[in-house]
C-alpha cells in the first residue's frame, strides 16, 4: 500500500446539472472597437440541461455520452477540458487527476449555451473537488478567459437566479423576484454558428431593454417580453428560414410568448402552466419526431 497518497476528501465526486441558458430577450445595442457586440439580455436557466459527473481518479479521463455526444469534440478543445486545464494552470499543486463524464443532452451550437454551461459546471465541481475555496468572482476570472457567457452561467448555476446581462455579457445583475416559467424548448436540428449570425446582423445600435417591472407572475413576464426582441432573430432567419415555422407551431400550441434564444436555432415558448407546456411539447414531437423538444421550467427567484 502506498502510504503517501492522501485520503480522498469528503467530496470525492460531484454531480451537477449544466442547465440550458435561455435568453428570454436579447437586444444588440452597439459594438466595441475590438469587434465584441454590446448586448442587453434577460437570461433564465432551465431545469433541463447536460449532466456532469466529476470524481477524483488515478488519472485524467473524459467520457461523453448522451443524444448529442457525437457532435462535440472529446479532445482538449472541449470546453469542459479547457475549463479543467485553465483551473489546473492556476493551481497546479492542488489539481489532482479527475475522471469527468459529460452526458450531452443539449443540442450543439443552438443558442442555449451548452458548452458554456458545461464549462461553468466543471469549474464549480473542480473548485469543490480540489478544495480550492474560490468564490464565484474568482471562478468568473477563469471562466471569462473561456467565453463571454461563462460568468452568467457560473452565476446562474451557483445562485439559480435569472439575470440581466449587459456589456459583452459580463456585467450581471440578479433579478430578485421571478416566477418559475413553464416552458418548452425546441430545435429542428439546425446548428447555427454564433459568429456567422453576428456577421449577418444588419443593425447593431438597437434600443436597450425596457426597464424591468416587478416580475410577480408568468403573465407579468410575458407582458414584459412582448415589449422586447431578440435582435439576432432576423439574421438567424436568413441562415435558417425554418425558424419561422417553429415559432408558428408554438403559437398554434397555445404559447403565451415564443422567441428564439441566443443566436438560435433553439426557440423557447412560455406557457400558462406546466400541463399546457407538456401538452404543447407532445404536439410538437408528434408532428416532428426527430426534433429536440423538451418541456421544463425555468428556475425562479424569491428573494
Ligand atoms: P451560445 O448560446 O453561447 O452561443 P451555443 O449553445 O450556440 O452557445 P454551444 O453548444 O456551446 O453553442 O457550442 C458552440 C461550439 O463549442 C460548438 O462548435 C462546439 O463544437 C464547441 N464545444 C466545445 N465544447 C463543447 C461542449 N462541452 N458542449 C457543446 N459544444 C462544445
Amino acid at each position: 500500500m502506498n502510504r503517501h497518497i492522501s485520503p480522498l476528501p469528503a467530496h470525492a465526486s460531484v454531480s451537477l446539472l449544466a442547465p440550458a441558458k435561455i435568453n428570454l430577450a436579447l437586444h444588440v445595442t452597439g459594438r466595441r472597437d475590438d469587434g465584441y457586440h454590446l448586448l442587453e439580455s434577460l437570461v433564465a436557466f432551465a431545469g433541463f440541461g447536460d449532466q456532469i459527473d466529476v470524481s477524483l481518479s488515478a488519472q485524467d479521463c473524459f467520457t461523453v455520452t448522451g443524444p448529442f455526444a457525437q457532435a462535440v469534440p472529446t479532445d482538449a478543445t472541449n470546453l469542459v477540458l479547457r475549463a479543467r486545464d485553465a483551473l489546473r494552470a492556476r493551481f497546479p499543486t492542488k489539481a489532482r487527476p479527475v475522471d469527468i463524464r459529460l452526458d450531452k443532452r443539449l443540442p450543439i451550437a443552438s443558442g442555449i449555451g451548452g458548452g458554456s454551461s458545461d464549462a461553468a459546471a466543471a469549474l464549480i465541481a473542480l473548485n469543490r473537488l480540489w478544495a480550492l475555496g474560490l468564490d464565484i468572482e474568482s471562478l468568473c476570472e477563469t471562466g471569462l478567459s473561456l467565453g463571454a457567457d461563462l460568468p452568467m452561467c457560473l452565476h446562474g448555476q451557483q445562485k439559480g437566479l435569472p439575470l440581466l446581462a449587459r456589456g459583452i455579457g459580463e456585467a450581471l445583475q440578479p433579478v430578485p423576484r421571478f416566477p418559475s416559467l413553464p416552458i418548452v424548448l425546441a430545435n429542428d436540428g439546425t446548428g447555427l454558428s454564433t459568429p456567422r449570425v453576428f456577421e449577418a446582423l444588419s443593425r447593431r445600435d438597437n434600443p436597450p431593454l425596457p426597464s424591468p417591472p416587478d416580475f410577480s407572475t408568468v403573465e407579468t413576464v410575458c407582458t414584459y417580453l412582448r415589449q422586447t426582441r431578440n435582435d439576432l432573430y432576423a439574421a438567424s432567419l436568413t441562415l435558417a428560414p425554418a425558424l419561422a415555422g417553429l415559432l408558428d407551431l408554438f403559437a398554434e400550441s397555445g404559447a403565451r410568448f415564443a422567441q428564439m434564444s441566443g443566436s438560435g436555432a433553439t426557440c423557447f415558448a412560455v406557457f400558462h402552466d406546466n400541463a399546457a407546456a407538456v401538452r404543447a411539447a407532445a404536439f410538437l414531437k408528434a408532428r416532428n419526431p426527430q426534433w429536440f423538444v423538451v418541456a421544463t421550467e425555468t428556475r425562479h427567484a424569491s428573494e
